[in-house]
């Protein structure tokens, strides 16, 4: 399960530029598609030896009054669920009374601290880093998050201090195919997940006595095995008000890492959200197959159902191969279809794929339309293999790649997708220049 570290200090010391450096995604996949809206707050950094979360808490000014103890109190959450913190300093600004009083806030905690000071593109990093001695805290690392230097330096101080394992979401053996169920609060989540239990038979070994968040819930259905992956604590919650208590982005960043295929639910009766559209945007990042359960289908009218397809289809042009299915958990129609279209997206996502058959979609695809000159010579494409699944990775071998345009690699996309029935699964390619 992923590790979270989170990032605090005052406004403006460059949280969110460094952020923004730790958790760029190795390819455009997401830049690439409009209507994606991407999390200012959270996200995942792949870039050291071991992916963990990243929480970036906005700011904490020290003295809070008013609508900042709000504030506040969610970057209190971000550093309980965290493992590591690192506190972000500014080397221009120097050392100010707020850093000592948000350290004073980090010490509380008792969880490692590393002190990462920033901006110090063009000063005497030494110098720098000297004021800041005075705090006691060895792991002190100099940064600059607006030129992504020292980023790998303190991505490798603080890996060493996240916990060993993190072990209880590890997948088994035995596992099928491990699906996690996200949402808003209050889109259906328990519900369906008490639903999908309650008929059939549960196989109960790890659930019962498990208290830690999260668990797994093991299902079996029509003959297959499934593992739920619930982090929303759904099968403990009483209250409705409970499920926005624990409501937790970073919870589910995680069931997202573990999964294979991710049920995003929305509710039918209100408009898609901005969170809605943020999660697909998690989903992904993490290349995870996807299902959208449009939930609350009973009780609509055949007029309210024919807004909502068309909001739905307007808004989530970008995720089109994601296979929609209109249910109710409540009454439990629209399972059976809920069921069938996670194996087939599980199917697509794990899907095998062999060299040279890739490297004949290529060459046809190529043919049929070639990318556009770029200073008068055409990028070259040449062979493709497989470089994983869950997502589809293809990795593409050929010459001036770079100046390939999203369009392409999306025209790319779809042919393969075509070609190889990949439903319900985004897919990764890779360019490599060969010369
Ligand atoms: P946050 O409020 O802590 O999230 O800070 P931001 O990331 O928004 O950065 C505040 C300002 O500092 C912005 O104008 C950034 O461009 C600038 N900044 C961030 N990192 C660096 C850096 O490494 N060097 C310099 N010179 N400026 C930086
Ligand atoms: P969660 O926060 O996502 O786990 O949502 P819950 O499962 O707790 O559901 C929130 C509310 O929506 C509860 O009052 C449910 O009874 C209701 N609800 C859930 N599914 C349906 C459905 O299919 N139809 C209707 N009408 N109500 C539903």
């Amino acid at each position: 399960m992923l590790p979270v570290i989170a990032l605090v200090g005052r406004p403006n010391v460059g949280k969110s530029t460094l952020f923004n450096a730790l958790t760029r995604s190795r390819d455009a996949l997401v830049a690439d598609m409009p209507g994606v809206t991407r999390d200012r707050h959270y996200g995942v950094c792949r870039t050291g030896a071991r992916p963990f979360v990243v929480v970036d808490t906005g700011g904490l000014s020290g003295v809070e009054e008013g609508l900042d103890v709000l504030t506040a109190q969610q970057v209190r959450l971000a550093i309980d669920e965290a493992q590591v913190l690192v506190f972000v300093v500014d080397a221009r600004d120097g050392l100010l009374p707020q850093d000592r009083s948000i350290l004073d806030e980090l010490r509380r905690s008792g969880k490692p601290i590393i002190v990462a000071v920033n901006k110090t593109d063009g000063l005497d990093e030494q110098n720098a880093m000297a004021e800041f001695a005075v705090f006691g805290i060895a792991r002190t690392v100099p940064l600059s998050a607006a030129h992504n230097r020292g980023t790998e330096d303190l991505i490798a101080a603080a890996l060493p201090l996240l916990p060993e394992e993190l072990q209880e979401l590890a997948p088994e053996q035995d596992d099928g195919i491990r699906v996690a169920i996200v949402g808003r609060p209050n889109a259906g989540k328990s519900t369906l997940i008490n639903r999908l239990l309650g008929e059939e038979r549960l196989i109960v070994s790890d659930v019962a006595g498990t208290t830690r968040d999260p668990i797994r819930v093991p299902l079996e259905r029509d003959g297959k095995r499934y593992t739920l992956i619930d982090t929303a604590g759904v099968r403990r919650k009483a209250r409705v008000e409970e499920a926005l208590e624990k409501f937790s982005i970073i919870k589910t960043l995680q069931s997202m890492a573990v999964a294979q295929v991710v049920v995003l639910m929305i509710d039918a009766r209100e408009n898609l959200s901005d969170q809605d559209l943020t999660l697909i945007g998690h989903v992904l990042d993490e290349g995870r197959a996807l299902v959208i359960a449009v939930n609350k289908w009973d009780g609509m009218d055949a007029y309210q159902r024919e807004q909502c397809q068309r909001a739905l289809e307007r808004r989530l042009g970008f995720v089109a191969w994601a296979k929609q299915v209109f249910i109710s958990a409540l009454h439990g129609s629209g399972l059976r279809e809920l069921m069938r279209a996670i194996v087939r997206a599980h199917t697509a996502a794990t899907r095998e794929l062999g060299s040279s058959d890739l490297t004949r979609s290529l060459e046809r695809a190529y043919e049929s339309y070639q990318p556009p000159l770029v200073r008068g010579h055409a990028p070259k494409l040449r062979f493709a293999h497989p470089g994983g699944t869950n997502p589809p990775t293809i990795v593409i071998h050929g010459s001036r790649t770079k100046h390939i345009a999203p369009a392409y690699r999306r025209y790319l996309e779809n042919f393969f997708r075509q070609r190889y029935k990949l439903e319900g699964t985004p897919i990764r390619i890779e360019f490599r220049d060969g010369d």
